[in-house]
This record gives C-alpha cells, structure tokens and sequence, in this order.
C-alpha cells in the first residue's frame, strides 16, 4: 500500500540518522514528501494545506508504538486521516420513505453527467429498483437524443417533452409522472454549461425547488483535477448538493479531486465512474482512494 509514498519517507528518514521516532524535526520532511504526493495527486492546494496541517497535529502527538519503524507509523496516520476526511465508508444513495427517491443530476458539460444518469439507473436496476430518467437539457441540440438511446440501452424509460418545453416544467412532469406510475426513483438529468454561469445555476436552483429532490449529486470529473474545488464550493455554496459522483477514474489521474470535493462541500462522494460504458460505475470507497492518492 502508498508504495510511492512509503518508498519516500523511508528515504526521508534515512537521511535523519538515529532518529527513532517521530519528532518535530523529522516530521516536517515527511510532511514535505506527503505534501508533494497531494500535489501530484491534484488536491486542491489549500485542501492540501489543511491536510498537512492536521497531519502535522496528530503525527507529533502520536504515541511511539513500539517495534513499528517511525516511517510507517507516520504513513499510518496519513492514511488513516485520508479516509477520515472522504468519509469513512460509503455512503450509499439516499432512499425517500415515499416513493419516488428523487435525484437532481448537476454539473458541467462533458463532465459525464447524462452517462451517470444513465449508469445510475442500471446500477438501481441492477438492485431491482425501477428508475424513471428525465430529460431536461433542452439547450444541447444531442443530449436530450442522448439520454433517450441511453435509455433504451439499459432498457429504462426517459421522460422527455422536446427542447421547446420549460426545463422546470419537464423536471415537474417527470416527477409526477414518476409518483404516478410507482417509479421508485426518478433521475433529472439537467443542462450543463461549459463554464458555470449565473442563468445555469438560476435554472438548477428553480429546478431543485420545485421537485424538491432528495438527493442532488454534483458529477466531476476527476481529470480536472486542482478545478474540482472551485467547481464544487460554486455549486455547493449556490445550489445545495448533498452528494457526488466522481468520473473518469479510469484516466491517469490519481483522483486528488475526491479529497478536494469532500473537503469543501462537507458531502460524500458516493460513486466513481470508472469508463464510457454504462456499467463502468461503483461506490466510492474512502480507503481504496486514499491508496490510489498516495501512490
Ligand atoms: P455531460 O456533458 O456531462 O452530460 O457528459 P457526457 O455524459 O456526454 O460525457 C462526456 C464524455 O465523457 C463522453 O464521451 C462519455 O463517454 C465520457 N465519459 C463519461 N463518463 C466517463 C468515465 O467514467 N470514464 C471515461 N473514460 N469517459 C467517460
């Protein structure tokens, strides 16, 4: 586990002879070698920052364990202080006492948000939990076609009323219909804008009152590394989310942004989509991603 990481603090403390437990001077090297992992895993600079900072608190305060080397003691405490920051364990999907669960889909364009819709619905349908998907991005000329070829792939109905229809008004309809017709969940894929702007949010933010959802997951794009902060705190500050959904972990990226996320919106990370096809999603697990930030 951390190979790349362990590897560096045992140099790190190499070169501190004699030292044999974790002390104010030996700790700020490895606090350096923990600090450019985070980097090179692109968590937000000031999520790092905090992080080291909380590690630096609790690697001096730790107790020396004896028979275990100071280097894996103090990658321990990394480890153990990732996780707690993502969370723990998973946190699965909300579920309404009254049907339907209602989840509100939020995010950039080309973050993957309309295919997560799409595999969100299968990994329900997978559970036997029917889903009803709703299409409101009337802006881009495709995505509404989109969700519908998507849906008949995974064999899922999408509700849809055209691209002249009022994107509140088909999240309206969508929901009703849903409630109606025993859906237990109904997934609103929303327009997503390349960059955020003021009219996008206002939308979202008509949408979320009107259907009230129970869950409103945020879809980054874990490739976009040091952005996923400022993404998020936007989003969250603007709209509300109670969740995301982190893609593209299938990429070279070490995945830093799932740190960020959570750190700035307080909300767990609750799947990963991890490739293009429609069954390329998980839950998201606090310490396999640790592993996978450290290296
Ligand atoms: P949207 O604009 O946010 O709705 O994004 P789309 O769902 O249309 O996805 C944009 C592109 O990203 C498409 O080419 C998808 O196939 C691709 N994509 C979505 N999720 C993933 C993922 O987890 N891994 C990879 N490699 N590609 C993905």
């Amino acid at each position: 586990m951390f190979d790349a990481l362990a590897d560096r603090l045992e140099s790190a403390w190499k070169k501190l002879r004699g030292q044999d437990r974790i002390s104010e001077s030996n700790v700020q090297e490895a606090l350096q070698e923990v600090r450019r992992a985070l980097l090179e895993a692109d968590v937000n600079l000031q999520v790092v920052k905090d992080f080291v900072a909380e590690v630096k608190t609790k690697a001096q305060g730790a107790e020396v364990i004896a028979g275990v080397r100071p280097d894996q003691q103090f990658i321990k405490i990394v480890h153990d202080e990732l996780v707690a920051v993502m969370g723990e364990s998973n946190v699965p999907l909300a579920e309404a006492k009254t049907k339907p669960t209602v989840v509100l889909m939020a995010g950039l364009q080309g973050t993957g948000k309309t295919t997560a819709t799409a595999k969100l619905a299968l990994y329900l349908k997978k559970e036997n939990r029917s889903t009803l998907l709703v299409a409101t991005d009337v802006y881009r000329p495709a995505a509404i076609d989109q969700l519908v070829t998507l849906g008949q792939q995974i064999e899922v109905p999408v509700f849809e009323l055209g691209k002249d229809a009022d994107p509140v008004e088909i999240a309206r309809q969508g929901v009703e219909k849903a409630k109606a017709e025993g859906f237990d969940t109904v997934i609103i894929d929303t327009a997503g804008r390349l960059q955020i702007d003021q009219e996008m949010m206002a939308e979202l933010a008509r949408i979320k009152q009107t259907v009230q959802p129970d869950e409103t997951l945020l879809v980054v794009d874990a490739m976009t590394g040091q952005e996923a902060a400022t993404l998020t705190r936007t989003f969250h500050e603007q709209i509300g989310v109670t969740g995301a959904i982190l893609t593209k972990l299938d990429g070279d990226t070490r995945g830093g942004a799932a740190l960020s996320v959570r750190r700035v919106s307080g909300q767990p990370i609750k799947f990963v989509g991890t490739g293009e096809k429609v069954d390329a999603l998980q839950p998201f697990y606090p310490d396999r991603m640790a592993s996978r930030i450290l290296g």
